[in-house]
């Protein structure tokens, strides 16, 4: 499915489900928003039987496939959640969110987890003068939201990471780099220690109050929390929540001296760009880059890729991209390939969700930034469960609802045009390097509602 996954020890599945059964609270989906939530609930609560069902293996999806950058970021318009919480709500979610990472750190080493965690910051670059205003727009917004900026000078960023083309760029310590399947199986590792019970090759097919449907028997519980993030459209009755949104990924074989030492890049930072496609990166343990960027963005009625399979047209794009930025990883070979999905509310914005009267949770929608947002999460969807007003549950994500996303073939046809869009604004912006964003991308926006 993903690199990461290739380096894990092979280790025999774990049981499906067997018939009906019962329990306390019943997650569906052993990614880390499920595994987060089964693992802050039983500590919490010792005495709740507490079960997830897995339709393949624990991480087989966007947990333990991402690019592995922990970080603080926020996804989505502040003023939207401050519409629901007010300003000072906002401030506290992106306090949380910073200790969020300090949390998943702390839980790894209190549980022996392995995961190549190096707190090493994050650097934003610009490789045009369009991207240049972007980026110093955008610091000056999150700075007002209470993120912590400080410019790197061009001489700097040459010393640190040598990125070729780089007009500006911006570093926020509040991001870690890790490895994403260690992390996750660790974590499931962790939660089974505590008395939960894991059931892969379990599909769910439906949900309602009490009771989820899998292909291998139902479940009856007091909770039903639903943990599916890009794969939520699988489940009847979710299936225009959110979007299923492809990312896909490479990873080269560990850089010779020589690469390494043009390059530099030791701290353990992760490294993006502020192109409307995007990339992310990170340099690995053992010497590799990883990088990512959107490819095929929506597959047609919200299916998702087969066991992370991605195209060659995206791997040639990444290469390429690779290149470009690093000319001295030209000759390294990329050793592994493969894609994801993630789940994109419409209005871009993450939920935490639960309804005490009929049992009914849900987190998700981090549209990108999940890796630190699913622990937040899961401790928030805990609380809420337990029914504790904690600064957690107070957060402007939790209870917001959020329109669903337009029927097909619509949904198909502006995601299309949306990133089309983007690509081209892409290309006319490094053609032109002028200082205005593209007026292709403003329409994208205008389009996408975000
Ligand atoms: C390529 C890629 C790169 C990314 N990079 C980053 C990054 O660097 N930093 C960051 O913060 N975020 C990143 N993300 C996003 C982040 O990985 C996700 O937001 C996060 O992992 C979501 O976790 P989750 O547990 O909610 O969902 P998932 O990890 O997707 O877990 C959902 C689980 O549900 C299971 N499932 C599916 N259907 C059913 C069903 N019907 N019944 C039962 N189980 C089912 C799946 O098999 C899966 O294991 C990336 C995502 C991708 C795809």
């Amino acid at each position: 499915m993903s690199f990461w996954h290739t380096q894990l020890p092979s280790t025999p599945a774990r049981p499906a489900l067997d018939g009906d059964t019962a329990c306390d609270v019943a997650i569906i989906g052993a990614g880390l928003t499920g595994l987060w939530t089964a693992y802050y609930l039983k500590l919490a609560s010792p005495e709740l039987d507490i079960a997830l069902f897995e339709a393949r293996t624990v991480g087989y999806g966007a947990s333990g496939r991402n690019g592995g950058w922990l970080s603080a970021e926020l996804v989505g318009s502040r003023e939207k959640y401050a519409a629901a919480g007010g300003r000072g709500s906002v401030l506290a979610l992106t306090k949380a969110m910073q200790e969020a990472i300090d949390e998943v750190i702390r839980v790894a080493d209190h549980e022996g987890i392995e995961a190549d965690i190096r707190k090493g910051g994050n650097v934003l670059v610009a490789r045009n003068p369009a991207q240049l205003g972007r980026l110093e727009a955008r610091v000056r917004y999150l700075r007002e939201w209470g993120a912590d900026y400080e410019h790197i000078a061009p001489e700097e960023l040459g010393h640190r990471i040598a990125v070729e083309g780089a007009v500006g760029a911006v570093f926020n310590p509040h991001c870690a780099s890790l490895h994403p399947a260690k992390l996750v199986s660790g974590l499931a590792r962790a939660v089974e220690g505590l008395g939960v019970r894991i059931y892969e090759n379990t599909r769910c097919t439906a949900i309602d109050a009490r009771s989820v449907y899998t292909d291998r028997g139902t479940a009856s519980a007091r909770s039903v929390l639903r943990c599916l993030e890009g794969f939520t459209a699988s489940v009847k009755g979710a299936r225009r929540e959110w979007l299923p949104m492809n990312s896909s990924m490479i990873i080269t074989d560990p850089l010779p001296d020589f690469a390494s030492r043009r390059i530099g890049w030791t701290g353990g930072e992760t490294l993006g760009d502020t192109a409307h496609s995007y990339m992310y990166a990170q340099r690995t343990v053992d010497g590799r880059i990883a990088i990512g960027g959107r490819g095929v963005p929506y597959r047609f009625g919200s299916r998702t890729d087969h066991d992370g399979r991605t195209q060659q047209k995206t791997i040639a794009s990444l290469t390429r991209l690779l290149h470009s930025m690093f000319p001295a990883a030209a000759g390294v070979p990329v050793a592994h390939a493969w894609c994801g999905v993630l789940g994109v509310p419409r209005d871009w914005c993450a939920t935490v969700n639960y309804d005490p009267v009929t049992g009914l949770g849900a987190a998700g929608g981090y549209v990108g930034s999940g890796l630190t947002t699913t622990n937040l999460a899961g401790r928030t969807l805990a609380d809420l469960v337990l029914q504790r007003d904690t600064p957690e549950t107070r957060l402007p994500w939790v209870g917001r609802q959020v329109r669903r996303w337009e029927p097909e073939p619509l949904r198909w046809a502006g995601v299309q045009a949306i990133y089309a869009l983007y690509r081209a604004a892409d290309r006319s912006e490094h053609r032109s390097q002028s200082a205005e964003t593209s007026s292709w991308a403003r329409l994208a926006g205008r389009i996408s509602g975000r």
